[in-house]
């Protein structure tokens, strides 16, 4: 069952970021709801997130538990999308279940999988042994290498944003069982070449984005983007086809640096080709 849920749409910091007191941030703490982000997640089923985070507690809280959840897909190993503690929560509670929680790392994140093994340090050491009860699976996906979980097909594409091992992230193509193509490129860079060469041959109606950098103008092209990143991006994607006129944008991964009334005037201004939404944690698209 497809559900299409943000759980999260802030930036690594959330908001109300915890060592600030900047104007959004007091805001946040004031009138919460869409003014507070926590940190980027998205449930794209019952049966599969995309990040499992920083929040992922309060996150469940709120918008339902997760225990129908078989799949994880990774987009990178930075903090904010990829707290390893979940798996001992799996442990804990899905070690009578049939069946491992399956996590999804793209080429060289994989590594991370490596570390967690060797390392006695993380999680107790226990990876091995989970792995090996069957709690946990791991599975290395492969840039523009198409893949079946549960039922939806996913390709990853290469972002411009190095994650914890040194990896670049992965920015997921996934086709629904419905026939619509849902796109989550976060902490993506300004896109490489390659990958908007790649994504070419691809429509994408739902076009999930970070928008790091908020309304603001400064850019961080290898890192981040900003609302005028997004926009050039969007418009360079509708001119090759790879958008169309029935596609949305969500805006998502926003910083403390812009609040949620000045993304909306923002967004409303800039000249995107296509319907574009700012993104709020809740905020169901499927
Ligand atoms: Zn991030
Ligand atoms: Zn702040
Ligand atoms: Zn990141």
């Amino acid at each position: 069952m497809l559900i299409g849920q943000f759980f999260g749409t802030s930036a690594a910091e959330g908001i109300p970021a915890p060592f600030c007191q900047c104007e959004v941030c007091r805001q946040a703490r004031e009138k919460k709801g869409v003014y507070r982000r926590r940190r980027s997640c998205f449930r794209l089923s019952d049966k599969i997130m995309l990040d499992l985070g920083a929040d992922a507690v309060s996150q469940c809280e709120e918008y339902g538990d997760i225990t129908a959840v078989d799949h994880v897909l990774i987009t990178h190993t930075h903090d904010d999308h990829l707290n390893p503690h979940m798996m001992m929560e799996a442990f804990w509670s899905r070690k009578d279940r049939d069946g491992p929680l399956h996590y999804y790392f793209t080429d060289q994140a994989f590594d991370m999988v490596r570390h967690w093994r060797e390392n006695e340090w993380i999680l107790k050491g226990k990876v091995p042994e989970w792995e090996h009860d069957g709690v946990v699976a791991f599975h290395q996906l492969h840039y523009g290498q198409r893949t079946q979980v549960e039922d939806v097909f996913v390709t990853p594409f290469r972002g411009n944003h190095k994650g914890n091992v040194g990896e670049n992230t992965a920015l997921y193509l996934i086709e629904l069982p419905d026939g619509r193509s849902l796109f989550y490129g976060l902490d993506s860079g300004r896109y490489l070449p390659e990958t908007i060469e790649a994504l070419r041959e691809h429509r994408i109606d739902l076009f999930i984005s970070e928008c790091t950098a908020g309304a603001s103008t400064i850019s961080y092209p290898g890192t981040h983007m900003g609302i005028r990143d997004v926009c050039d991006l969007t418009n360079t994607l509708y001119r090759q086809g790879t958008l169309h006129d029935d596609s949305t944008v969500w805006l998502t991964h926003i910083n403390h640096r812009t609040g949620h009334d000045q993304m909306l005037k923002a967004a409303a201004s800039m000249p995107f080709p296509v319907k574009t939404v700012v993104a709020f944690d809740g905020l169901r698209i499927l």
